[in-house]
């Protein structure tokens, strides 16, 4: 059976330490799909959507194994939309952990199929964060050594 895995995010923006998340997944999974999550509780976006859909797609493009889509519904039935048995996610700290740990309890109660499976990040990615990306950019900062497109 293929082994598919959905990695589900805001990514407002995805940044070189989503990339690397993703890249490194490839030797554990057949199938990447990267979700973007939209509608939630961070329903107000600094990155719009499609701009994102269209940026990441970019990114992957020599790589027909991974996959780039929107949802807005509950990841763990959107996973079994899809037929994906993993949820992957990065962790690059205690207050990830926490938060993590959190919702893959949830998500393993609301499809007990699905395994969260989690990545360490690598030391050079391990301070960017999306939200750092916003601020700096929102007040005309360069963000490009964070991201691994061009905005
Ligand atoms: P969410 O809003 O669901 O937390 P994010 O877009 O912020 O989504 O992040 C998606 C996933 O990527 C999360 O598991 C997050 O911990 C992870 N992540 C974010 N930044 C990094 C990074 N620099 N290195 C490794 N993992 C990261």
């Amino acid at each position: 059976m293929k082994r598919i895995a959905l990695f589900p995010g805001s990514f407002d923006p995805f940044t070189k330490g989503h990339e690397d998340i993703v890249i490194r997944g490839l030797k554990l999974f057949d199938e990447i799909i990267v979700a973007i999550g939209y509608n939630s509780s961070k329903s107000r976006r600094y990155f719009e959507v499609e701009l994102m859909v269209k940026k990441i797609s970019e990114t992957f493009e020599k790589y027909p194994n991974i996959k780039v889509l929107t949802f807005s519904e509950l990841t763990a039935e959107f996973a079994k939309k899809h037929e994906a048995n993993y949820l992957l996610r990065g962790l690059r700290n205690t207050t990830d952990f926490e938060y993590e740990n959190s919702i893959s309890q949830v998500n393993r109660h609301l499809n007990p199929e699905l395994e969260s499976v989690f990545l360490i990040t690598s030391p050079q990615f391990a301070a960017i964060s999306s939200s750092i990306i916003r601020e700096v950019h929102r007040y005309d900062g360069d963000v490009s050594a964070f991201l691994p497109y061009r905005l």
